[in-house]
């Protein structure tokens, strides 16, 4: 299926790994351009270099930041010719219990999980409406359908994010112009991200990583942990040309953990 894309500009924040960098893979083999970040310049590097060689048609840029601090923001936005796709994206908050979280804690989280992609969607929503095309995906987590306790900060944030997004996408100047702002809401995949989570469980019960990690496969229905290269092909759909009447949605990649029926 021909998505649609050619010749689009996504910027794709924290890309350099995981997930985020899953995005940027789907979305270059698109044939779209994209903008890349991450903090790590030398890993960003990596990813663009690998980016390039996937497609050669399409143009790479990276830009090495914090895309949680409004220099960070404005020197990706900066770079991008003009975003008709952008994939919000940051690391996630720490786990711990809430009665160790100060004020500090919690602006942490809410600024990277809820402030940074509202400052990016309000930074490019406009103009995607203006020229009749735009795609936002927000990468939330399944902990906003079925809240781990232990991801507090995690938790609120992004339910920040999701019940703004779910007034924002209906507005008609947005939708009726073609613009459709959406969440991914991954379970485990296998990250960086989740092997530090793992990390940090082993640590405290003695146990080895590796028997964390065979322990939490199982407990999926799939028996298996999901790829980023799974996840970036459905952020790709969901940005296609044909995904104009899927908006303010959030659509859960967990393997099928969630036990509703809907
Ligand atoms: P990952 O493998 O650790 O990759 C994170 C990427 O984001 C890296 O490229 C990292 O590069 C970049 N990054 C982190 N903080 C950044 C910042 N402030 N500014 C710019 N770039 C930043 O993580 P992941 O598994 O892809 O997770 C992506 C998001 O999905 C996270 O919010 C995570 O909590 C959420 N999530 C993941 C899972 C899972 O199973 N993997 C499940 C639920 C939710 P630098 O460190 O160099 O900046």
């Amino acid at each position: 299926m021909d998505l649609g894309l050619q010749g689009k500009w996504a910027l794709v924040c924290a890309a350099s790994k995981g997930l985020g960098k899953g995005c940027a893979a789907a979305l270059v083999g698109e044939g779209v351009n994209v903008v890349i970040t991450a903090r790590g310049d030398a890993a960003l590097q990596a990813t663009a270099a690998e980016l390039r060689a996937h497609n050669p048609d399409v143009q790479v840029i990276a830009v090495a930041g914090d895309i949680t601090t409004a220099e960070g923001r404005a020197a990706a936005l900066a770079v991008c010719p003009q975003v008709d796709i952008l994939i919000n994206n940051a690391g996630g908050p720490p786990p711990g219990d809430f009665r160790d979280w100060d004020r500090e804690a919690w602006i942490a989280a809410l600024d990277a999980n809820m402030l940074t992609p509202i400052a990016l969607i309000k930074a490019t929503v406009d103009g995607m409406a203006e020229r009749g095309f735009g795609r936002i995906v927000n990468i939330t987590s399944a902990a906003v359908k079925a809240p781990i306790d232990i991801l507090g900060l995690s938790n609120g944030a992004r339910s920040g994010l999701t019940g703004f997004v779910a007034g924002l996408a209906r507005q008609p100047r947005l939708a009726s112009r073609n613009v459709t702002i959406n969440a991914l809401l991954p379970g485990p995949f296998d990250t960086d991200r989740l092997r530090s989570t793992m990390a940090g469980a082993a640590a405290k019960s003695g146990r080895t990583v590796d028997a964390l990690m065979v322990e939490r496969r199982l407990l999926n229905p799939t028996r298996r942990f999901g790829s980023a290269a799974e996840f970036g092909a459905v952020c790709a759909f969901v940005c296609s040309t044909h995904a104009g009447y899927i908006t303010g949605q959030n659509l859960l990649l967990d393997g099928g953990a969630f036990p509703g029926a809907f």
